[in-house]
């Protein structure tokens, strides 16, 4: 294939392309919005179920720590009810410990003395020997009076190493002194028990912890995280900024980043808290965007790949499209040209003539017409051979090109040996004068022609200036006749018709 030099594309391939682009860019920034829009709703609605779950756990774990701290209340209203004293122990136990003492979950209630020792039971009229002075809830309600209600750090019980949360309440005397403490525990399965009966998707988490940061529960179970210090965790301090809030964070119990809902449960100390892995919630979004992302990429993809093909056509049509111009506009010139000499042919001057006549009525300018033709041509065929005789002819040509050069002007070859001249603007005389300059300088150019008269190659011209009231072939003839002059008075000299110029004659 011929490597011409890059063509600019066409119009309509570049309309093409523009509006390729433009539809993909659209179908691209619509398919983003979309998958942008499917994101933000699946995070917005975890976002909602999760609020609605931890609703349910807090209420759930507010309940039943109300519950059981009636049951402590109970007691120590009846430790300081004086007529309990002095009954007997099997009455007593009825007496201080209700029913909800004994409900699933909910473990042994025992009062303690002032240095930590049991006196009272709620599972044996004779209490256990056991003694707590160490424990945390002991020392807050040793030191305080004020504490009500005190959640205290996680344990395992002994020996069955169960883990428990104890609750528990100040005894004191009549004047305020500190006389014990009465502590009941929760079983922390208890509360896993509670949490399983929730609908979760396998990847949610609940928890809930202390302030002072023990996690207490964990949902799945993991007994490993139970009384760890979760203060430890970067994003801790997020669950003391609100009562309530959302926030996404890398958990600290499992290293899994999670979208984190939590909420201050009642106004205890404890903040309960659902996570849902961000992969989780992904998976809600992310399968049906990348369907619809290869869905648009394979459009956009057929669509540029239609495109391409359609713009190549249009490139090879609007190639041929122009070779034909091409084409034409050569066949044109050829058939306007003179293959021997280059210069303008016969249909040309025709044309050339009406063209210059049609100005002439117009404007009034004076138009002038010069033939010439060469002298002895034929001796000269016969004597050096028709190429060079066909060379002499392109001597012919260079020299009119050279001496008619003006704008509008043209120098056609009409006949064999013959040529034509158009002068618009000239008059006869002048005409007459660049006529006698054109023989000259052939003249000068000194080509031997032993069968002419002056030895060398000349011309004859005849001049006519066009005369509006003739037609065109009266002017041309009128150029002949002056012409054939010429040829009559002898040859390599210019004749102006009569009427116009005088005629010039060079020996
Ligand atoms: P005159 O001086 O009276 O014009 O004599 P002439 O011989 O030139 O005139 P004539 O009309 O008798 O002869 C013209 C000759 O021009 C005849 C022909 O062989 C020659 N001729 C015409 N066309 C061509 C051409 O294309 N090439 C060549 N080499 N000769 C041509
Ligand atoms: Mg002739
Ligand atoms: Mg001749």
């Amino acid at each position: 294939m011929p490597s011409g030099p890059r063509r600019r594309p066409s119009t309509a391939s570049r309309t093409l392309a523009g509006s390729i682009v433009v539809a993909t860019l659209v179908i691209g920034a619509v398919s983003g919005l979309t998958v942008m829009q499917m994101r933000a709703s699946a995070w917005d609605q975890v976002g909602r179920v999760s609020q609605n779950l931890l609703e349910s756990v807090e209420h759930m774990v507010d309940r039943n720590i109300e519950l059981y701290d009636l049951s402590l209340q109970a007691v120590v209203e009846g430790l300081h009810n004086p007529e309990a004293d002095g009954i007997a122990p099997s009455l007593r136990q009825v007496v201080l410990f209700d029913r909800a003492a004994t409900a699933t979950g909910l473990g042994a209630i025992l009062a303690l003395d002032a240095q930590g020792q049991a006196f009272a039971d709620s599972t044996d009229p004779v209490p256990r020997r056991l003694s707590f002075p160490d424990a945390d809830f002991f020392r807050v309600h040793k030191e305080r009076g004020d504490v009500g209600l005190y959640i205290g750090k996680p344990f395992r019980t002994k020996p069955d190493g169960r883990w428990v949360i104890p609750l528990s309440r100040r005894l004191a005397y009549a004047d305020g002194a500190f006389a014990g403490v009465v502590v009941g525990t929760i079983d922390i399965g208890y509360f896993n028990a509670l949490f399983g009966r929730l609908s979760l998707g396998d990847h949610t988490r609940i928890a809930f912890f202390r302030e002072s940061g023990e996690l207490l529960v964990r949902s799945p179970v993991m007994e490993d995280a139970i009384g760890k210090d979760l203060t430890a965790a970067p994003h801790f301090r997020n669950f003391l900024e609100h009562r309530s809030g959302q926030f996404v964070a890398t958990g600290y119990t499992e290293a899994i980043e999670g979208l984190f809902s939590y909420s201050r449960i009642g106004d205890r100390p404890l903040i309960a808290a659902v996570v849902v892995p961000t992969r989780a919630i992904a998976e809600l979004w992310r399968p049906k965007a990348m369907a619809i992302v290869a869905v648009v990429a394979f459009l956009c993809g057929g669509m540029i790949g239609l495109t391409l093909v359609l713009q190549r056509e249009l490139e090879r049509r609007a190639r041929a499209e122009e070779g034909a111009l091409a084409a034409n506009r050569d066949l044109a010139r050829l058939a306007h040209t003179d293959g021997l000499t280059g210069l303008p042919n016969r249909r040309h001057f025709d044309e050339a003539f009406a063209r210059a006549r049609a100005e002439v009525a117009r404007t009034g300018v004076p138009l002038s017409l010069v033939l010439l033709d060469a002298d002895r041509f034929k001796r000269y065929n016969d004597t050096y051979g028709h190429l060079a005789g066909d060379e002499v002819l392109r001597a012919v040509s260079r020299v009119l090109q050279r001496q008619v050069g003006e704008p509008d002007e043209t120098a056609c070859r009409i006949g064999g040996e013959e040529f034509a001249v158009l002068l618009p603007g000239a008059s006869g005389a002048e005409a007459a004068a660049r006529a006698e300059r054109i023989r000259q300088a052939l003249a000068r150019l000194q080509i031997p022609h032993v069968g002419n008269e002056g030895g060398v190659v000349s011309v004859s011209l005849g001049v006519a200036e066009v005369q509006l009231a003739e037609t065109a072939g009266q002017s041309f003839a009128a150029a002949d006749a002056a012409l054939y002059e010429a040829k009559r008075q002898g040859r390599n000299r210019v004749v102006a018709r009569p009427g116009g110029a005088e005629a010039v004659r060079v020996a």
